[in-house]
Order: structure tokens, then sequence, then C-alpha cells
């Protein structure tokens, strides 16, 4: 297969560096982990990804989540015309509002009261000032790993030793904004136990990706998730899902369904917007009454709840509800995880898989370590990834250009699709000669 030359994505990305920082306009698609250059698409249709130089791709990012259904869904896409039609924005309460936030509520039984918002990032930020409003506390704890979108108080990520004061993550984040921001390491109940002691009255909340997605894909061991309710509702501390990943990815209930927890406050995005901007949290009517203009925690947005939106996270939600999709995801990753397993195993290639359901990661590392937290996850070898994204690409497949990112399925993908993948991993983790 012809590399195409990369010739349109090359100028295009020269012309970006020039009027944007980067010339990406959110990191990661900066290939900066993987080396080389973004490659600029032109169209995405059902499990495919189309580049401005003519090469055709399997793709398993799905816009990073939202494309569950794979790309320009008819229904939704239909949904979207609709609603342009009727205009863009008004800036007032309408019925697509309603109905989404119907929908979500039959879909997970936590979910009592829900707010739109634009982005994931302004969910979860929302979810831990409604919290520290709602209790009167003001610490929170996060996990190494775990990411919550680009908001101040959870830009941080390691802390050295389970009770150490997180440091930021980002220049520009200040050491006041993290303050109360208290980082442990995932799957560990003593550290939380012991942040709890110490701590016992001032946390607000504690917030988790109940399965954590952005540093590859952890898996949360049998029990925690569980013993995490529990201590949270023994401490009167609020207990916040971040779903934005995993909401109604994860089975029609998110992780939350799967598990059978029932959190306090859920942080939605990606998928809930069928490829719009969409982010939404939501959770005990108690708590999501203290937002104005019922309560005193004020948030708010411009567009949040845009009817063009809206329309296309009602017309995901439906096909997504109406059954089916699931089962198919699941059968789907089933078989894929098959091949890829096979294709390992006949390398002899020091490479393990970890899927759940339609998400799937592979890390570059040995099966002796299961990852069970960030620290395992950076023992991988960041730069045989690179090599092997390449390849894949070479080969026709689009997987994420980091090692720390999840891949997705999508309804859509299919024979065809795998047959593609089967002979591009063939390739891609043969030794080089
Ligand atoms: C993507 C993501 C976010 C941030 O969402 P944005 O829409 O990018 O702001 C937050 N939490 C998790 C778990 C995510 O995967």
């Amino acid at each position: 297969m012809s590399s195409g030359g990369g010739k349109k994505s090359r100028e295009l990305f020269e012309l970006a560096k020039k009027v944007t920082p980067g010339g990406v306009h959110s990191p990661v698609r900066a290939f900066r982990a993987v080396g080389g250059t973004p490659i600029f698409m032109a169209s995405a249709s059902g499990p495919r990804i189309h580049d401005v130089d003519g090469r055709d791709y399997v793709d398993y990012v799905g816009s990073w989540g939202p494309a569950i259904l794979g790309h320009a869904y008819p229904e939704v896409v239909e949904a979207v015309r609709e609603a342009v039609g009727r205009g863009l924005s008004f800036g007032t309460p309408h019925a697509g509002e309603v109905e989404l936030a119907e929908m979500i509520r039959r879909m997970v039984p936590a979910l009592e009261k829900v707010r739109f918002c634009n982005s994931g990032t302004e969910a979860t930020m929302s979810c831990i000032r409604l919290a520290r409003g709602y209790t009167g506390r003001k610490k929170i704890i996060k996990f190494s790993g775990c990411y919550h979108g680009h908001s101040d108080a959870l830009l941080v990520a390691a802390g050295s030793g389970a009770l150490t004061l997180g440091r930021p993550d980002s220049a520009g984040v200040t050491e006041g904004a993290i303050f109360d921001t208290l980082v442990l390491p995932f799957n560990d109940l003593p550290a939380v136990r012991a942040a709890f002691e110490m701590y016992a009255k001032e946390i607000a909340a504690v917030l988790l990706e109940p399965v954590p997605a952005n540093a590859g894909l952890i898996l949360p061991e049998p029990g925690y998730l569980q013993a995490l309710r529990e201590l949270t509702q023994k401490h009167h501390v609020l207990l916040i899902f971040d779903e934005v990943m995993t909401g109604f990815r994860l089975g029609p209930g998110g992780a939350q369904g799967k598990y059978g927890i029932r959190p306090d406050l859920s942080a939605f995005g990606k998928v809930i917007g069928g490829g719009m901007p969409v982010g939404a949290f939501a959770g005990r009517g108690e708590v999501m009454d203290y937002l104005a203009p019922d309560g005193p925690v004020y948030q708010a947005g411009t567009l949040s709840g845009n009817p063009v939106a809206m329309a296309a996270g009602l017309a995901q939600m439906r096909v997504l509800a109406q059954g089916g999709v699931y089962e198919r995801l699941e059968e789907l990753g089933r078989t894929l995880e098959n091949m890829v397993c096979d294709e390992i195993r006949s390398a002899g290639a020091p490479v393990t898989l970890v899927r759940l359901d339609s998400m799937f990661c592979l890390f570059f590392q040995g099966p002796e370590s299961a990852v069970r937290n960030l620290q395992d996850a950076q023992r991988c070898n960041t730069r045989a990834y690179g090599t092997f994204f390449h390849r894949m690409l070479e080969g026709g497949v689009y997987f994420p250009p980091s090692q720390f990112e999840t891949c997705f399925l999508s309804a859509a993908h299919g024979p065809q699709e795998f047959e593609i993948t089967q002979k591009a991993i063939r390739e891609a983790l043969r030794p080089k000669a």
C-alpha cells in the first residue's frame, strides 16, 4: 500500500502551525507522542475515516468516543439537518432539552436531575463546584491517571506517595488552584482510607473515572468501586463518577450500570452528544437543586442545551435505547480481541490487550504484570507504540496517536474492517529486519 506522501496534510499542517499553537486545537492531535505530522481528515463515514490525501483508514478513535454507531450515522445526520432548519440557537428553554434529559434519566437510574453544558471539562468542573457548595467542604480526592478535562483544580496527575498534595500538571495552574485536590493512586483502597482518616471532615467529594481510560485502559479491581461507595457514604462525602468516556458506552447504564453502583453525581460528554459538543452532569435531585437558579451554586452557559446538539444527542441515544447495539458491540469486541491476541501470540510480541466491551487498549509491555494504575501504565514502551502506530497507518488503520489513549469500536465495524486490521497488525508486530 502506498504511503500517499501526505502532501496536502503536510501543507495544511505547515499553514496551521502559523495560525495556531502547534497547529492543533487539542494537543494529542499533534502526534507528539508518536512522531510525524498529523493527518488532516476530509470526511468520515461508518467505521472509516478519509484524509485529504486520498487515503482511507479503519478508525479506532471514533472522534475519541462519541462515534459509537459509526461516523455520519444516517438518523443522526438527518436529525441535525432537520434541527438546523429550525434555528441554530435560541438562548431559551426548548423541548429537545427536556426530551434528552428524560431519556438519560430512563437509561441511568441514579440520575434524578440533569443539567447540560458544552463539554466534559465543564461537566466535571461543575460537579466539583456543586459538591463543594452542597457539602460546605473544600477538599476533593482524585486519582492519578484519571483525566477529567482541563479545568485548573483537576489538572493534577501524580503525587509521590499516597497522601502527597498534588503538584500542578500544567504551567499556569497555581498551587492555590490545586491546594484542595488530593491525588491518590487508583485501585488502592488503603490510600483512600488513610486520606479519609487524615482529612475526615474536609473532603467534599471523591471523583474518578470508574474505568480509567485516559492512561491506556485500566480496569477497577473487583470490589473497588463498591468499597469507594461505602466509604464515601460513611463519611458523608459525595461520590462523583466521571462517565464522559464510559457513559452510554459500557452499556445503556454506563459504568455505574455495569458495576451496580449509584454515585451521587455523574459527568457525561462524548457519546451523549452524538458528535456535537455536549456535556451533562446529573445525579441526586437534592444535590442538583443546589444549582442556580434554585440554589446558591452558580453555573451557566450561553450555548448549553443547544438545539442542534440536543437533536444529534437525542437521535444517537434513541438508537442506543432501542437495544441491540451493546450486544453487537460486545460481539465485535470479542471477535477483535481473539484476532488481536492471536496475532500478538504468533508474533511473540511483548504486548498486552485490555478490553472492556467496545473499549480496548494495547499496552506495549509483556503480560507478566497487569496494569492496575498510572505507574504501571507508565512502564510501557512508548517508542514501540509509536512504531506500531505508524505501521498501522501504513496498513490503513487509524489508532490513537498515543500509548495512553483508549481505542473504540463502533457498531459499524465489521468483517471487512477486521480483515484490514488483522493484516495491518501482522505487519506492524513483525520484528524489523
Ligand atoms: C474526554 C474526557 C473529559 C473531557 O471532556 P472534553 O469534552 O474534552 O472537555 C473528561 N473526562 C473524561 C473521562 C474524558 O474522557
